[in-house]
Parts: structure tokens; sequence; C-alpha cells
């Protein structure tokens, strides 16, 4: 049965209706000024509702119209709008802004998308909000929230807002492009999470197919252990860090809240990374990426601040490969990997058992001192549970014999698989090709681990695989550790 859009966004406007409403829409109904839409719009990118309205509640005592932000420089505007996301770089583009405003529109904010986007810190789906909030044109304003949400109802089928604002531009009927951006920020965030949605206090639960989710577990039915004292740890390959960040990486690592999270294959130099990505608000991250443009590389994202960073393994080829990024903590390492594929025919097997090798006796050296955690892409099913079809992949990169073998000889040598201290169930897997729909019908493979020395074990609370969670064709994997 056809989604029908028609019937479902109106119910959606009355559930989200006893929702917080987002700030901006709240700023547009009680000032209906575009100066202030615009700065609430511009201060609110990755920024919490509340604190978005206390940051603009702050700035618009001093700055209430454009001439007043004018005088304010931009330590001052930093010092007024803290803590928002990204502080630093809005308050440069809001100091730069009536200048702009200005030169280019005789100090008139415009009402359409295209102009709007030429102003400092304003890309497409500001600009797209400002149309709508502001001015009450239509506009449809696609975030990650509309974006994801439409996948999951099938009404699109895209990788990218960019693709979903496209397609819904022909298909959405027009009378909904005003108001299907508040409806769905309010959904996304009280109902429809990018983490496990609550499906089963959803409206529309009878009619969303619910394509690509997992929903919550029904309270009661298990009981949440909290995180509490312990960390949380992520490991992710994400296959391209550029791509990620279009599918809403950020808003991922947010609801996330992990204290560490470790990227592999991350495909980019640190100057092909946009700010937004090398400053996630309360991260401090560590890039370690291969010589060689779009292959490989490793990076780390971490709330606390390390001891010292140690990059690979020193030897050349790993290290050009940027496979391999240490932290040090006082009483632990932190060390994430991504394990050369063998390839093909096993081309590369024996460059990767070197590089096995020595890694292995890495994590000797710093296990000697203190526990050591391993996460990463490891690039091996380590037993027939850990993928789908064992017998047809007997000879193939990732499930040979000789990769299994180090895979035993590793952990024989006092390491541990966290997940499986947890679960010895089969289908649970971190990787899936991108062909045959094989996600969709689990066939997989384990391939993304978390790995701690032996007398740290104790430490281990929890591992788990954060299937749910697209974007990649790996998902990451979660360690909980005290
Ligand atoms: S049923 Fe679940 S996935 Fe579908 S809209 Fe509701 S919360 Fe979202």
């Amino acid at each position: 049965m056809p989604f029908d859009i028609e019937t479902i966004l109106p119910r959606l406007q009355d559930e989200v209706a006893s929702y917080n409403t987002p700030v901006v829409d709240l700023i547009a109904v009680q000032t209906r000024d575009p100066y202030k839409v615009l700065v609430a719009t511009i201060l609110s990118a990755r920024t919490k509702d509340e604190v978005t309205a206390k940051a603009a509640t702050r700035l618009f005592k001093l700055a209430p119209d454009l001439a007043s932000l004018e005088q304010l420089s931009e330590p001052e505007l930093e010092k007024l709008i803290h803590p928002v996301g990204f502080f630093r770089n809005k308050a440069k583009h809001l100091a730069q802004l009536p200048g702009v405003l200005d030169r280019l529109f005789n100090g008139v904010i415009p009402d359409e998308v295209e102009p709007l986007t030429k102003l400092p810190g304003v890309g497409r789906k500001t600009a797209n909000l400002v149309v709508t909030a502001a001015f009450n044109k239509p506009a449809i304003c696609v975030d990650t929230h509309v974006h994801r949400i439409m996948n999951i109802w099938g009404y699109v089928t895209t990788k990218t807002p960019l693709a979903t604002e496209t397609a819904l531009r022909k298909k959405l009927p027009q009378n909904f492009w005003r108001t299907v951006n508040s409806t769905l920020v309010a959904f996304g965030q009280g109902m429809c999470k990018p983490l496990r949605p609550h499906c089963d206090l959803c409206p529309i639960n009878s009619e969303c197919p619910q394509l690509g989710v997992t929903a919550r577990r029904i309270p009661g039915e298990e009981k949440k252990k909290p995180h509490t004292k312990g960390k949380k740890f992520i490991s992710w390959n994400v296959n391209g860090i550029r791509a990620m960040e279009k599918k809403g990486f950020a808003d991922i690592v947010h609801e996330l809240d992990a204290d560490i999270i470790a990227l592999q294959e991350i495909k980019a130099q640190p100057d092909q990374l946009s700010e937004e990505l090398k400053n996630l608000p309360g991260y401090k991250s560590f890039w370690y990426p291969a010589q060689r443009k779009g292959y490989a590389g490793v990076a780390i994202y971490t709330k606390k601040e390390p001891l010292q960073v140690l990059h690979g393994l020193s030897h050349d080829i790993h290290d050009g490969e940027g496979r391999v990024l240490t932290l040090e903590y006082d009483d632990f390492y932190f060390v994430t990997a991504y394990f050369p594929n063998a390839q093909h025919g096993l081309a590369r097997l024996d460059y990767k058992l070197e590089f096995n090798r020595d890694l292995h006796r890495f994590m000797d050296e710093l296990s000697a001192k203190k526990s050591v955690v391993l996460c990463g892409d490891l690039n091996v099913a380590h037993k027939e549970i850990d993928l789908t079809n064992p017998k047809q992949n007997q000879k193939n990169p990732g499930f040979s014999p000789e990769e299994r073998q180090w895979m035993d000889s590793f952990l024989d040598s006092g390491y541990m698989d966290t997940f499986r201290m947890f679960n010895q169930e089969p289908n649970q897997f971190t990787w899936w090709s991108y062909r045959f729909s094989a996600r969709q019908k689990n066939i997989g493979w384990r391939i993304d681990y978390f790995c701690v020395d032996k007398k740290s074990a104790k430490r281990v609370k929890k591992a788990t695989i954060l299937s749910d969670i697209m974007g990649s064709d790996h998902c990451p994997v979660q360690l909980d550790f005290t």
C-alpha cells in the first residue's frame, strides 16, 4: 500500500503540537523578524534547542537588530553565544553578516534560497528554513531528520539531504512544504529518534514500513542498564568520512554521546575536512590519514584529552597507509587500527600477516605497561559463526585459514574478543556488501572488533553491535569499559 503522506503529515502535526516547538519556529512566531530568525537559525546548527534559545536571548538583548549587531566585535560575539556548537565560526559569520548584507543586498535580508546562501554561515538548509520561518514562503528545508524519516517511510529513496530536497520538490504536495521541517524535526527529536525510535508509542506505527529501523526495546521488557561511571567507546569503519558527513554523521555522534569514537577508512586528508568535522562540539579529534588520497586512514574523537598520541607502528608501509592511531590515558591505551585487506586471490596476504604481527607486538608492548583496548576493522571473520557463508569463503580474503590462524594466535596469547564474552549467537554481523540487498537480508560478516588484554577483561561491562546505525557498509560496534 502506498504511503499516504497527505493523511500522515497532518496527524503528525497534531502529535507534535504537545512536543517542544523547535526554537527557530518559536522565535519566528514570537518575533516575525527575519533578522532574528536568520541569526537564530545560524546559531541552531549542531546545537541543542535549549542552548540555542539561551544564546539567542543573550545576543538579542545587546543586538536586537543588524545595526547593533555590527557594533559587536567577534570576541564579544563569541562570549555571548558560547556554548553553541562551533561558536567561534558562528561568531565570525555573525560579525561578517551586516557588512555582507549591506554590500550584496543593500542591508535587506533576502527572502529566497539562492541569495540567502551567499551570506556567511548560511547553507541550503539554513536558507530554506529562513525562507519558510521568516517569510512564510514555500521552501523545503531538509535536515537530517526530514531526510532520515522520509527514507524510513520509503516516500523517497535518496542518499543525501540535497537529493531528498530535490525529490520532495517533485513529489510532496506544496501545502506541506512550509511545515514539513518543523513537524519532522520535532517528531524526529521526540519520537522517531535517530537511534532506536520509539515505534511502540508511535501513532503511525501500523502504516510505517520502518525501512532500515531497529526500534527501541519496550521499556520494562529488558531493564536498561544506564551508562553511569563507565566509559563508552565506539568503533566504526565509515568507508569515507566526507560521504558520511552528508548522511548526518555529526547528529549520530551527538546521539551516541560516547567518550571515544574511533573511525577507520576515513579516506580523507585533514585539509579536505570541513571545520565542523574537525571540531565536533565536546570532542577533540586526531587524524591519521594515508598518504594516498581517498584511501584508508584512521581517526579518533575523544572527550578527554589524552596524555599522548602515538601515530603508527614505526613502519614505513603501515604508517604511509594511516593504519594505526593510539591514545594514552592514565590507566589504559586506546588503539584503533584499520587492518589491510588480503585482497582478491590473497594477493596481499603476506603483507597483511606482517602488519598483524607488528600490531600484535605493539599491543604486547603496551599491555606490559597498562590496560590496552584495540578496536577497528580487523578485516577477518574469526570463526564460521562470524559470517553467513563460511563454506563458500574458505579461501577468500577475510576468511582464509592464515588470517583466521593469526586471530587464533592473537587471542590465545592473551587478548579477548569482547563481543564473544557476551554473545554466542550466530548472524551477528558488522559488515554487509552493498550488493544484493545483503544488509536487508542480513548476509554479512563480523569483522569489526573491540579486543582487550585478558587482565583487563574485568573492566569490560558490555560489548555490542549497533547494527541499526546506517550510513556505511559497516555498522559501529560499542564497548562499555570501566
Ligand atoms: S513507526 Fe517507528 S520508524 Fe516509523 S515513524 Fe514511527 S517511530 Fe519512526
